[in-house]
């Protein structure tokens, strides 16, 4: 390990991973050091993913990092190497909606079609062709992703960077960092939690759901911080196979369900008052029964017969201003660049981020997607930019 770095980027996920990656593949001749407290990589938001990949949001910019994730997965080989695989199953999302939210959905479904998706839209009718195993009672319309959109597997996506960017020279160092120093306007170097400083001539805000804890650290207020969330998985005997080929299907309620192998999963994000309070580790099972069961066997009547099997708890890296990502510099710390918040769709955005990242560390501006309106300024300006299809 040395003393100084170059870039010295904090959270090794997938925006850190692939930020470290997209540095080198674009040819960055400096020093990165890539410093991850948990290098089991365990409880961070990647690896707790649902490993969803979507074009059905509202704001442009979402759709086309997504876009960008896509292009990675259907290049996965060219990009990794002939063994490279994340399990990519392309089987679509469904985004359902009742007669009072059919206009957002249309509207969500025009800009999607302006900026490439393949998104088709279905009335009850023909929501009830295409999905016989879905109840249609209450819904006006449902948008089905045609193409390019599914699910993978997260793990295995944020590995490939990881193990690429440390081919290419990028040094991963375990450790926590406890402090940000500061001077003139930059932010200097880096303390970890065993006293080591590091120096930096750039730093990367790549914490994730702990990313407002490290931006605190530089005394800067960012909106972002975990917010508890509870995947159950799913055994139901009797499902047909049409079931098992269902894409993500997102409720009116909120709850979303997917084919996981032979099993399924589901979850539902709480009202804003509804959010647990302690971030832990421990699963509800009682929000299944209490909240999620019933209404989703109204909506799939073969998960009548549903059995939790198992679950697990994730912490999103939410941004409570308005649930869409913070990405690049803060504008009175010039080298301090963040890429946090992205609020339950980081993972397929990981990638896109972090080429955003490189492009500023490398160019200062961007080249791929402008994302100028994601910076930190509408933070400062308290001027929120709403996703409106969080999951
Ligand atoms: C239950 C759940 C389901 C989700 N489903 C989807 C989905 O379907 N599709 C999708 O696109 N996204 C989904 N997401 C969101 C997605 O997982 C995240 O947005 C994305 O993984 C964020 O990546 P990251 O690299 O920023 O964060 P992480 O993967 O959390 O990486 C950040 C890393 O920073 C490290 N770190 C933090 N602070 C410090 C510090 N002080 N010192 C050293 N290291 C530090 C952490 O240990 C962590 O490993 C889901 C999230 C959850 C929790």
């Amino acid at each position: 390990m040395r003393t100084s770095y170059d870039v010295v980027i904090v959270g090794g996920g997938i925006v850190g991973s692939s930020a470290a990656y997209f540095l080198k593949k674009h040819g960055f001749m400096g020093s990165i050091a890539l410093i991850e407290r948990d290098t089991s990589y365990a409880k961070g938001c990647t690896a707790r993913s649902c490993g969803g990949i979507r074009q059905q949001f509202s704001t442009p910019e979402n759709i086309q990092l997504s876009k960008f994730g896509l292009n990675i997965l259907r290049n996965l080989k060219q990009e990794f190497g002939p063994e490279a695989d994340v399990s990519f199953r392309e089987q679509g999302y469904l985004i359902l909606a009742s007669e009072s939210g059919k206009a957002i959905l249309e509207e969500n479904h025009r800009v999607q079609i302006e900026n490439g998706a393949d998104n088709i839209l279905l009335d009850a009718e023909g929501l009830a062709k295409q999905f016989p195993w879905l109840a249609t009672d209450g819904l006006a319309l449902g948008c089905f992703g045609r193409r390019g959109e599914g699910w993978l597997d997260p793990y295995s996506l944020m590995s490939l960077f990881r193990k690429a960017a440390a081919s290419r020279g990028v040094e991963i160092i375990q450790g926590e960092v406890a402090s940000v120093k500061k001077q003139a306007g930059k932010a200097t170097a880096i303390t970890l939690a065993d006293g080591s400083e590091i120096a930096c001539g750039t730093l990367v805000n790549a914490g994730g759901a702990g990313a407002g804890a490290l931006a605190k650290m530089a005394g800067i207020d960012l909106p972002v911080g975990p917010r508890k969330r509870y995947v159950y998985v799913l055994d139901c005997p009797g499902a047909s196979d049409a079931l098992h080929k269902a894409p993500l299907t997102v409720d009116i309620s909120g709850i979303y369900f997917r084919p996981e192998g032979r099993q399924f999963i589901c979850g539902l994000s709480p009202e804003e008052g509804d959010e647990p309070s302690e971030m832990d580790w421990e699963v509800d099972y009682a929000w299944f029964e209490e909240r999620i069961w019933e209404t989703l066997a109204a909506r799939v009547p073969a998960f009548e017969a549903i059995k939790v099997v198992n679950a697990w708890v994730g912490h999103y890296d939410y941004n409570a201003l308005d649930q869409n990502a913070v990405i690049g510099p803060h504008p009175e710390l010039s080298n301090f660049l963040f890429a946090n918040g992205f609020s339950g769709h980081g993972l397929q955005q990981g990638p896109g981020a972090g080429n955003a990242l490189a492009e500023l560390i490398l160019h200062g501006a961007y080249r791929t997607i402008d994302l100028k309106r994601f910076g930190f300024e509408r933070i400062a300006r308290n001027a929120p930019l709403f996703e409106k299809n969080v999951i």
